[in-house]
């Protein structure tokens, strides 16, 4: 769908991979995340060939090359010993899908995928702010946010996380609620909870 408006949940690895995918296909994308600022958090991540391609058609072929490293070969040790407790081959994954094995900092790739949503449009991402509400209206989308503002858009996309409140609410609002989808307290707030649940799981 040629320019719709699209607002993202959660500016993470998924948030912003998928914020920049749709900029660069002309959507109107609006990214909102919870944190005041982003910063550095997490270590190393492996970029498997799935993924590096997907990088790669992000426009960041480049930038993997630049900030990733390409391990000659890998090892699995004793958290305490440090022994050696599987080697791994020398990857093949060059000759085989096209693109190696790349390890990264996460914070790195952070880094570039928010200089690159930025570089696309600078008033893409709106940091300290969190979706708080959701409704599905027959026009699209609108989301209550934490700051007391409503935005609408054609589509949402949920991308706030393994305790995604975006989930939850989604599955509340279809009737398909079940404790897999449930958030922990961190996410869920008792006084914004449209289900009620018990306060064993809202805060
Ligand atoms: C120890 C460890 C090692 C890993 N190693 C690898 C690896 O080698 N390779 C690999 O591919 N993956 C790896 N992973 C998995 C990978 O790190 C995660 O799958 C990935 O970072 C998840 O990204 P995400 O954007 O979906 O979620 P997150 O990084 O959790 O981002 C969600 C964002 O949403 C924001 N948010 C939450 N709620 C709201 C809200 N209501 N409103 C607005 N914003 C909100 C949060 O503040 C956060 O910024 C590893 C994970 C761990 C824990």
């Amino acid at each position: 769908v040629k320019d719709s408006s699209v607002i993202v949940v959660g500016a993470g690895i998924g948030g912003l991979a998928a914020a920049l995918g749709l900029l660069r296909a002309g959507q109107r994308v609006r990214l909102v995340e919870q944190v005041a600022e982003l910063g550095e958090v997490g270590a190393g991540l492996s970029i498997t060939p799935n993924a590096g391609k997907a990088l790669v058609a992000l426009g960041l072929g480049e930038t993997l090359r630049r900030i990733g490293s390409r391990p000659p070969d890998g090892a699995i040790r004793h958290y305490a010993t440090g022994e050696v407790l599987v080697t791994l081959a020398q990857d093949q994954s060059g000759e085989r899908y096209g693109l190696p094995l790349y390890h990264v900092h996460r914070a790195d790739l952070h880094d570039a995928l928010a200089a690159a949503v930025r570089a696309l449009d600078p008033a893409c991402l709106a940091t300290g702010n969190a979706l708080v509400g959701l409704e599905s209206r027959a026009d699209g989308v609108a989301a209550r946010l934490r700051d007391g503002t409503v935005a609408t858009a054609d589509w949402l996309v949920g991308a706030d996380g393994i305790h995604s409140a975006t989930r939850w609410r989604c599955s509340v609002q279809t009737g398909r609620t079940s404790p897999a989808t449930w958030p922990t307290a961190a996410s869920c707030r008792a006084s914004s909870c449209p289900q009620r649940c018990s306060r064993r799981r809202c805060a």
